[in-house]
């Protein structure tokens, strides 16, 4: 109504408004009406139907706290006095079964003190703590509390610690690994003081002997505090992608200059062969040469005499995210079992290879390498075969 009586005189007006005082009234007057439209309709909506419409959107408790209760990552299950489930959150289901109301809970979770808990719970009106790991299909870790709804039933919250059980281990095991590792070197250090100060005292053979030892040994605990210091920096920074324009061809010669000394000591000569493009790729230039130091130091300590080391780079789609670089570094020597390939960039993991043949080394570089390439969003693929070399393929996105 209040439209159509709109438009008519807006129709006049602006039929009349033929000089420019005309049109600006005109607009006054278009305003003025579509502001009585809006109030019109503002007060619309106070009327008793739209209060109707508003509670009927209304959200009741009840649902509010169904949706809370199916959000929840811990299994919620509620059971009788016959231990039977009469209610499961969607996590519940989705871990046990769809169906798993009417089920017994002991059928669900095989684990004999369950049934010792539940008893003491429903007698002793006291909620219980228990935790059970699985082991199929995968271990996992669980932490359950049971605690009394009412008369009859019992509800039971069954939460999965998987992650920060392996977490835990991961630390601990760490600290007992680095605790190891510096403590070798130690004993053994204190064992040839004392012996310069004891019974070597007057043999100066004997001493430079030690001596010699001594700072083997120190260099070792030198390497690993360093090793350590580097891991640690780059987890700080792991979700930080470095994205300066880094020259992989220059980085690489650098490197061999660097390096060759330690390789011609073994005869081992070092060939690069670049794509001659575009070798850019996105990255830290001192990160990208720590991952590339790692493998190439690896490729010599693990080779025998006489041998040789390939380092080509090449462009390849398809790989990463967007079109990468490929760096691959191939050696002669000993290589690397199947079933300990993919264990080598774990922390510490030494080959039976370097251990067999008494070859220095943390256990860490390859680990370090990893965590950089990761943090670059990269890639690592290696192919070994024992006894005749490996391959260490190292994906960067091109710039
Ligand atoms: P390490 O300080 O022991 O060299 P890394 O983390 O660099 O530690 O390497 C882990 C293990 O992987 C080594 O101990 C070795 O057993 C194996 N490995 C690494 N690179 C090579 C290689 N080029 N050839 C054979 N084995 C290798």
């Amino acid at each position: 109504m209040y439209l159509i009586f709109t438009l008519i005189i807006l129709t006049t007006l602006i039929g009349f408004s033929n000089d420019f005082m005309h049109s600006n009234l005109a607009a006054l007057i278009i305003s003025l009406v579509l502001a009585a439209i809006f109030l019109q309709k503002r007060k619309k909506l106070k009327k008793p139907e739209i209060n109707q419409i508003v509670s009927s959107q209304t959200y009741s408790g009840q649902d509010l706290q169904k949706n809370y209760i199916d959000q929840i990552e811990d299994l919620i299950i509620v059971i009788n006095s016959f231990n039977i489930v009469t209610f499961a959150n969607m996590a519940a289901k989705t871990f046990y079964s769809p169906n798993i109301i009417g089920k017994n809970i002991i059928s669900l979770i095989r684990i004999p003190e369950l049934t010792d808990k539940i008893d003491d719970c429903r007698f002793k009106k006291k909620s219980q703590h228990m935790e059970f790991e699985q082991k199929l299909p995968i271990l996992q870790f669980f932490k359950v509390r049971i605690s009394n709804l009412n008369e009859q039933s019992l509800m039971l919250v069954v939460k999965n610690y998987t992650e920060i059980k392996k977490a835990e281990t991961l630390r601990s095991d760490f600290i007992a690994n680095v605790s190891h590792q510096l403590k070798t070197p130690l004993v053994s250090i204190k064992g040839f003081l004392e012996s310069i100060a004891g019974p070597a005292k007057d043999d100066a053979t004997a001493q430079q002997k030690f001596i010699k030892i001594m700072q083997e040994e120190s260099n070792k605990m030198e390497d690993l505090i360093e090793d350590l210091m580097s891991l640690s920096r780059i987890e700080s920074q792991a979700h930080i992608q470095p994205k300066d324009k880094v020259d992989i061809e220059i980085i690489l010669n650098n490197l061999i200059e660097t390096t060759i000394k330690l390789a011609e000591k073994k005869h081992i000569s070092v060939e690069f062969n670049s794509n001659h493009n575009n070798n850019y790729v996105l990255g830290d230039g001192v990160k990208i040469t720590e991952v590339f130091q790692n493998i190439l130091d690896n490729a010599i300590k693990y080779s025998d005499k006489n041998k040789k080391i390939y380092i080509s780079t090449f462009v390849k789609k398809g790989i990463l995210e967007k079109e990468a670089i490929g760096i691959s570094i191939k050696d002669q020597g000993m290589g690397i079992s199947r079933e300990e390939i993919h264990r080598i960039t774990e922390r510490f993991y030494r080959a039976e290879n370097a251990i067999k043949n008494k070859i220095k080394g943390t256990g860490l570089g390859l680990s370090i390498a990893k965590h950089i390439i990761n943090q670059h969003r990269g890639d690592l693929q290696i192919v070994s075969k024992l006894g005749e070399g490996s391959e260490f393929i190292i994906y960067f996105l091109k710039y």
